[in-house]
């Protein structure tokens, strides 16, 4: 988000009527990953949001839905565990629209320890 003396810096409107932020919200096209780390930890990495949305603010709402660790790192967002069966739902609540939302479903948990 730009906020500059209350003018938005992308549409020059004032803030309380920019629409930035939802436009992003609804042309994102988000991608949500499955990564495994060190000692098999799994992470969900989400990524593909519009620079103007304020990624710590939406890492920290989708830690408290989803009751997990996670952080916001350079442009994406990583939640611990995986958590695709969930995501879906929690996003669209938060604005983003399901049908822009991709899961990667190919990663299996089998050989976890
Ligand atoms: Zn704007």
């Amino acid at each position: 988000m730009s906020d500059e003396g209350g003018i938005c810096s992308n549409c020059g409107l004032p803030v309380d009527l920019c629409v930035c932020e939802t436009i992003a919200q609804e042309e994102a096209r988000i991608t949500v990953n499955i990564e495994r780390r060190k000692w098999g930890r799994l992470y969900t990495v989400i990524e593909g949001f519009d620079k103007t949305i304020d990624l710590g603010e939406l890492a920290s709402k989708l830690k408290t839905k989803l009751a997990c660790g996670g952080a916001a790192k350079h442009g994406h967002v990583e939640l611990q565990g995986d958590h695709r069966a969930m995501i879906i739902v929690v996003l669209s609540k938060l604005g983003f629209p399901e049908e822009q939302i991709a899961v990667d479903w190919t990663f299996q948990r089998r050989g976890r320890r």
